[in-house]
């Protein structure tokens, strides 16, 4: 059979690099084109046209299964050839040319391929298929060099700034899931740092910093509610003695006891106990009225005193013991957090001064002696205790 695709060389001058540089950079002659026609003749023609315009990677297909095989649409195997543009016959035995448009448009992997319809028929009905079947554009036969020129140059300009935004949107997901992984890593990280921020290192508890944001945060919540807020000051009895005679490893681990004690004595979820500095710590109960804290303070001192810690040094006791003071009130507007702490304070250092291992409520100032405690105070000096 003779081609259909008689060549009108108007200008048939081999084109040269530079001309098929599209106004974005895009290097248009590198891409590679598919032929897909029947006849021999046809192929070689356009070939030769296509090349005489500058692309130089043409690839031929004698019928749409061969295409198909080509760009990895059948068969197992994959494209052996990236293709950046089809040109497609419409009359072929078997499948014809709007078929097989259709079928390369159908598959995600290949849709973005424009492909241009090749062929003498030109009725609209043709035409109409082609473009639904999901063709970008059509030339007639006789082909015409300049018209296929900028035809193929149009659409393979469109189809690699399309690659190009396609490339560009994958790598721009990929760092914004880079971005993402990072920020997410740094606010553990962030995290992980408040934490520690927050504790003591020597006790593990809440350092002061954290227990007095725990303390204001809570007094403004008792002030909205009108509800109970008390606050334990707890001091170690004799503890310079303690660190003197023993060393500050022993000093250490007894404040570490000590500390960990005081914690379990807490019974609510919401109570938080603290270092305070020193040897000295400070409890929050919040919703806790003055006789709760009591309680607490109860227990605190008798769960100190039974760790059993030798004191070879205390004026209180043989082992090591603690002194508190309460502080309770339904916070209102003539109370601070600040006044309620000095306080505890005060009723902590009327414990001390009546013979330590015991705890004074601030409220009436008078000393609440246990009775497992044998120390009661009754001759404890009226001058500043030592701490
Ligand atoms: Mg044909």
């Amino acid at each position: 059979m003779a081609p259909e695709a008689v060549i009108e060389t108007q200008n048939s001058e081999p084109h040269h690099g530079t001309t098929l540089i599209d106004p974005g950079g895009r290097d248009l002659g590198a891409a590679t084109i598919l032929v897909v026609d029947d006849l021999h003749g046809n192929r070689v023609l356009l070939k030769q046209a296509l090349e005489a315009s500058g692309f130089e990677n043409i690839v031929m297909a004698e019928s749409a299964q061969d295409a198909f095989l080509l760009m990895g649409l059948s068969g197992r195997k994959r494209a052996s050839r990236k293709i950046d543009l089809v040109l497609m016959d419409i009359t072929m035995p078997k499948v014809d040319g709007i078929e097989a448009c259709r079928r390369i448009n159908g598959s995600p992997e290949h849709s973005n391929i424009p492909i241009i319809m090749v062929s003498a028929l030109n009725e609209v009905g043709t035409l109409e298929d082609a473009f639904l079947a999901g063709a970008v554009d059509y030339i007639a036969k006789p082909i015409n060099q300049i018209e296929l020129n900028v035809r193929v140059r149009s659409a393979l300009a469109l189809k690699l700034a399309m690659d190009e935004r396609n490339t560009r949107e994958i790598e721009f997901e990929r760092r914004e899931k880079e971005l993402l992984e990072v920020t997410r890593l740094l606010e553990e990280t962030n995290e992980r740092l408040r934490h520690l921020s927050t504790l003591d290192g020597l006790t593990g508890i809440p350092n002061r910093r954290r227990i007095m944001e725990f303390l204001d945060q809570e007094w403004r919540r008792s002030q909205r509610d009108g509800s109970w807020l008390s606050i334990l000051m707890i001091d170690v009895d004799y503890f310079k003695h303690y660190n003197d005679t023993l060393g500050h490893q022993a000093g250490d681990d007894c404040l570490w006891l000590v500390a960990n004690c005081l914690k379990r004595c807490l019974n609510r979820a919401s109570d938080m106990v603290g270092r305070y500095g020193g040897e000295e710590f400070i409890a929050v109960l919040p919703e806790t009225p003055r006789d709760g804290a009591i309680n607490v303070a109860h227990e605190m001192r008798a769960g100190v005193q039974a760790l059993n810690i030798e004191h070879p040094d205390s004026g209180a006791a043989q082992v090591v013991t603690i002194s508190l003071g309460v502080a309770a009130c339904q916070p209102n507007s003539d109370m601070t957090s600040a006044k309620l702490v000095s306080m505890a304070d005060q009723a902590l250092f009327e414990a001390k001064r009546r013979g330590r291992n015991r705890f004074t409520d601030a409220s009436t100032a008078r000393t609440l002696e246990n009775q497992d405690c044998d120390l009661m105070g009754a001759n404890a000096p009226n001058t500043a205790p030592a701490r």
